[in-house]
């Protein structure tokens, strides 16, 4: 292959991994929207449950697997200190 063929052919690929990457953005940019909608769909819902055994239990449960139960950042994953999932733990257990 000479060296404008080897041109075009990278060209190739940049254009497809463009496209490709443009795809990715979109889908990601749809997940967190959707993301958004269901975290403000369940804050409602959790604030009802969360002085229930079983709502507490949920919490918890979710918390330990390494998620946010705290409003501000619910389904997020956390990193274990988050100072608003402990109030919302601390509530929900006294
Ligand atoms: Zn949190």
């Amino acid at each position: 292959m000479n060296l404008s063929a080897q041109l075009a052919a990278m060209e190739t690929t940049l254009q497809q991994l463009t496209f490709a990457l443009q795809e990715m953005q979109a889908q990601v940019a749809k997940l967190e929207e959707e993301n958004e909608r269901l975290r403000q769909q369940i804050t409602p819902v959790i604030n009802e449950n969360k002085e229930t055994a079983g709502g507490q239990m949920a919490l918890q449960q979710l918390y330990d697997e390494g998620y946010h139960v705290c409003a501000t950042y619910f389904g997020r994953e956390h990193d274990g200190g988050c100072l608003f999932c402990m109030e919302v733990l601390q509530n929900v257990s006294r």
